[in-house]
């Protein structure tokens, strides 16, 4: 997706600061952290939001939450982190290429809340 912001992070068109990268997964930390601890996991693949996750992404997925816990684990995220993927209108979904945010450290959590 040649308009896709995150398709430009993983193209390396555009810079990020990079947490891990393979073949089918990247976590960044994100452009504007609500918390000490902030970063997105995204798939490699185009994936616009959690609405079109089709059986043949379930592999994928499955490294995209893997990759997420064991670097909530390595930032040092101890006592807990909360994890949210925003979908869609409802949802407020900003960039359409799904993402799992990570969002830890102390006392701030509720700043995710969108209202
Ligand atoms: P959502 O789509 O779940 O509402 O949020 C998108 C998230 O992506 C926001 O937290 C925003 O700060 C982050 N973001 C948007 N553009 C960029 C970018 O170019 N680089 C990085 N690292 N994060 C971004
Ligand atoms: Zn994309």
């Amino acid at each position: 997706m040649s308009d896709c912001i995150f398709c430009k992070i993983v193209a390396g068109d555009i810079p990020a600061k990079k947490i891990y990268e393979d073949e089918q997964v990247l976590a960044f930390h994100d452009i504007n952290p609500v918390s000490p601890v902030h970063f997105l996991v995204i798939p490699k693949l185009h994936i616009p939001s959690m609405a079109e996750l089709q059986p043949e992404h379930e592999a994928v997925m499955g490294k995209v939450m893997t990759a997420a816990s064991r670097i909530a684990r390595e930032l040092r995220c101890t006592d807990g982190f909360r994890t949210i993927v925003n979908t869609g209108r409802v949802g407020r979904q900003e960039v359409y290429h799904l993402h799992v945010h990570v969002v830890g450290g102390p006392d701030v959590l509720p700043a995710m809340l969108k209202r």
